[in-house]
């Protein structure tokens, strides 16, 4: 299956803290990479005042069921000292699984697809660089929902590379 996870960091070291999670993530046998998006300095959506972002989406496939593959990225968010204050406050690191294959699943503990990826534009933006074809069960075409959105806040960091899992 098709796996799709977003990478956000706006606290500490936010590019190692995006590299580490994606080498983790890949670091255990059932996921295996097949790409990485440039990364991307974004404004915050909604949530206090808190400092820009880098995102990124990873794209894998994997044999895991989406309940396992959420375990093992929410294992990798504590890894990295991520502390839930606050409801959209700011993190160390927030992964969020896009899609899986084509589950669809309105359960709270795990929505897919996701139920917010497709209204933003910091998770289509590099989701449509990573994979031309994208397409979001549900809502059609990546490069056709990022027509109807406002992309200023999202920048490529043409200095900022994230490298293939080792
Ligand atoms: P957040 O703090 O915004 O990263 O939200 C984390 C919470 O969202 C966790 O309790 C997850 O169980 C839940 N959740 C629901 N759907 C998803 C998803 N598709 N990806 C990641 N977390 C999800």
């Amino acid at each position: 299956m098709r796996a799709v996870i977003a990478l956000g960091s706006n606290l500490g070291r936010r590019l190692e803290n995006l590299q580490g999670a994606l080498d983790e993530l890949f670091d255990a046998p059932g996921v295996t990479f097949v790409a990485v998006s440039p990364v991307y300095e974004t404004d915050p959506v909604g949530g206090p005042e808190q400092g820009p972002y880098l995102n990124a989406v990873v794209i894998a496939e994997t044999v895991l069921d989406p309940r396992t593959l959420l375990d093992r990225v929410q294992s990798i968010e504590i890894a990295f000292g991520r502390e839930r204050k606050e409801r959209w406050g700011p993190r160390t690191l927030d992964l969020d699984l896009i899609m899986v294959g084509t589950h669809i699943s309105d359960d709270p503990e795990l929505t897919l697809p996701h139920p917010r990826a497709h209204e933003r534009a910091f998770v289509l933006v590099p989701w449509v660089r990573a994979d031309p074809a994208a397409v979001l069960p549900g809502h059609g075409p990546v490069a056709d929902l990022l027509a109807g959105l406002d992309q200023s806040g999202v920048r490529l960091r043409t200095d900022l590379v994230l490298e293939p899992p080792v």
